[in-house]
């Protein structure tokens, strides 16, 4: 028999009402979070790939209360389901949104995405130093950053991250360029015995504290110049946590078999699980390459290596435009980049290496977003059209740009083929992620668009895979991957992430001409129970 309530019981927990430090928006969520929602006549795609089935939904306390054989008297909020799919919240196993999870932003809600892994490619916002401008100017343009931002911690960007609107829940890696940069700023090449110590350690606190792995971005300065015994001794630290290592190769053109085998290498001798990011072949003359590099990945699976990748529907990429320099042009930050620009034989042996490595056409790369307004009239233009109208080499206006933007543009570059992406996108060790990142520009269309496309295009209309399958591709594959319980199955007892959506009316516009266009066809997306997709429930 319960003891009867006691008087006192109930005023300390009253007076957190007025209490002056009590946070009466969170109030406002636990209490929605306390209602029950049915939702009815939909078809039920759980996630785990089986056929759908016609089921009703009921939420409760933010949670699936039950799949089906719900009494017909039940008391909830009625949400009319007829004709649409209900499915799992989307995982984004691979995004940029750092600050952006932080603020009320709907691009990813509207899609659908109640998860989103960030941190990737080696940018991370934590774990930060006191001092923060080398880390800015490594991550800025790739954060859409501007201010103070950066924590010390993991804790501690999750915890600023739960008092925002919470639209999606943001897990992060633990970026290895970040990592670098909050022991030894931007400084490249092999660190010291003491500097090793220091960032292996704040490694393994991040990843205690609820990072959910580990990532590089090889491609980028300063990871570009870390030796591999550094990212061995970093991945042996996410194996003991049995957590994710991602990477972004140090190439995806050319020398992508290479890259490939030095990964597999890594996770080979570490024992930890590795995630290819965004795998593509770049440069039309290198698309030839992709089955030798599915091969290698199949064969190390059947070997045991815990390897998966992932990709976004979209042949074109996105990044900064120093990406197409050689990263020792970085080296000591933007300042020391500029002045080699400033000095001719530095410049051009800088012009030379560019040109020996460019993959590209440079009617393929796009300018997508410049810092200054005298230049905002170049976003949307290619590097051959504004070579062609300053009457400049194109490799010189690459260098004029960064000088005129002080290191700040981003361009969009067309890198893969059609035929290669649907394969990447229907092996069934891939899962599809959007890349996204917000720009002060033209972003690219993966930040609006990549699951409605995904849904509309690539399965409804050019049947790449069921629908059950591509549902799996973006919710139990990667939450399997990131060891996420009770996330990315529609099932009871799982968190009440759910996307309600119409088959045959789901889309993603967004092209690259109106890359902001928002998808069709997603009705209702729920995180924890509470509506995301609008202003609120
Ligand atoms: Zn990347």
């Amino acid at each position: 028999m319960r003891d009867a309530p006691s008087l006192h019981s109930n005023p300390p927990r009253l007076r957190v009402w007025w209490h002056p430090t009590f946070d009466r928006n969170r109030l406002r969520v636990l209490l929605l979070a306390l209602m029950r929602l049915l939702l009815t006549g939909g078809t039920v795609v759980d996630g785990t790939g089986i056929p759908g089935v016609r089921a009703d939904v009921l939420v409760e306390n933010g949670r699936i209360a039950s799949v089906g054989g719900i009494p017909e008297n039940v008391e909830a909020e009625r949400i009319d389901c007829s004709n649409c799919v209900v499915a799992p919240g989307f995982i984004d196993i691979h995004s940029h949104s750092d600050l952006q999870a932080h603020q009320d932003k709907v691009e990813k809600a509207r899609q659908g995405v109640t998860t989103e892994v960030v941190g990737n490619c080696s940018f991370s916002a934590f774990p930060a130093a006191e001092e923060r401008s080398a880390l800015h100017e490594f991550a800025n343009s790739i954060f859409c950053g501007s201010g103070d931002w950066g924590w010390h911690t993991a804790k501690e960007y999750y915890a600023d991250a739960a008092k925002g609107p919470g639209r999606v829940n943001p897990l992060s890696l633990v970026g290895h360029g970040t990592l670098r940069i909050s022991e030894v700023g931007l400084k490249q090449g092999p660190l010291a015995p003491a500097e090793m110590d220091a960032i292996e350690q704040r490694l393994s606190d991040c990843l205690a504290e609820g990072a959910v792995g580990f990532s590089t971005g090889l491609m980028y300065a300063p990871g570009s110049s870390a030796p591999f015994e550094e990212l061995e001794r970093l991945c042996r630290v996410v194996a003991r946590h049995g957590k994710l290592y991602a990477t972004h190769m140090r190439s995806y053109f050319g020398g992508i078999l290479e890259s490939i085998d030095e990964q597999l290498e890594l996770a080979r001798r570490s024992g930890c699980r590795l995630q290819i990011s965004h795998l593509q072949i770049a440069g039309r003359k290198n698309w030839d390459l992709q089955r030798k590099v599915i091969d290698k990945i199949e064969r190390a699976h059947r070997q045991g290596i815990d390897v998966a990748f992932d990709c976004y529907p979209y042949v074109a990429g996105s990044t900064v435009l120093t990406q197409i320099l050689p990263q020792s042009a970085l080296e000591g930050g933007i300042a020391a980049m500029l002045a080699r620009f400033a000095d001719p034989a530095a410049r051009a042996r800088i012009a030379s290496e560019t040109l020996e490595n460019l993959a590209w056409a440079w009617s393929d790369v796009y300018i997508s977003a410049v810092a200054s307004a005298r230049n905002a009239s170049l976003v949307g233009k290619s590097l051959e059209e504004i070579s062609k109208e300053r009457q400049r080499e194109p490799v010189q206006t690459v260098m004029d740009l960064l000088a005129e933007e002080n290191g700040a543009v981003n361009m969009l570059c067309f890198n893969q083929s059609e035929e290669n992406l649907r394969q990447t996108l229907a092996h069934p060790l891939s899962m599809i992620g959007s890349d996204g990142f917000y720009v002060k520009g033209r972003p690219h269309p993966r930040l609006a668009g990549t699951f409605p496309k995904l849904l509309g295009y690539y399965t409804r209309q050019e049947k790449l895979f069921s629908l059950e399958e591509a549902i799996r591709k973006i919710t139990s594959i990667p939450a399997e991957r990131l060891r996420l319980n009770g996330r990315g199955v529609l099932a009871p007892g799982n968190a009440a992430d759910i996307v309600v959506f119409h088959p045959q009316e789901v889309a993603g516009p967004a092209d690259y001409e109106n890359p902001e266009v928002p998808p069709t066809g997603i009705r209702y997306v729920f995180r924890n129970g509470n509506r995301t997709d609008n202003g609120g429930r």
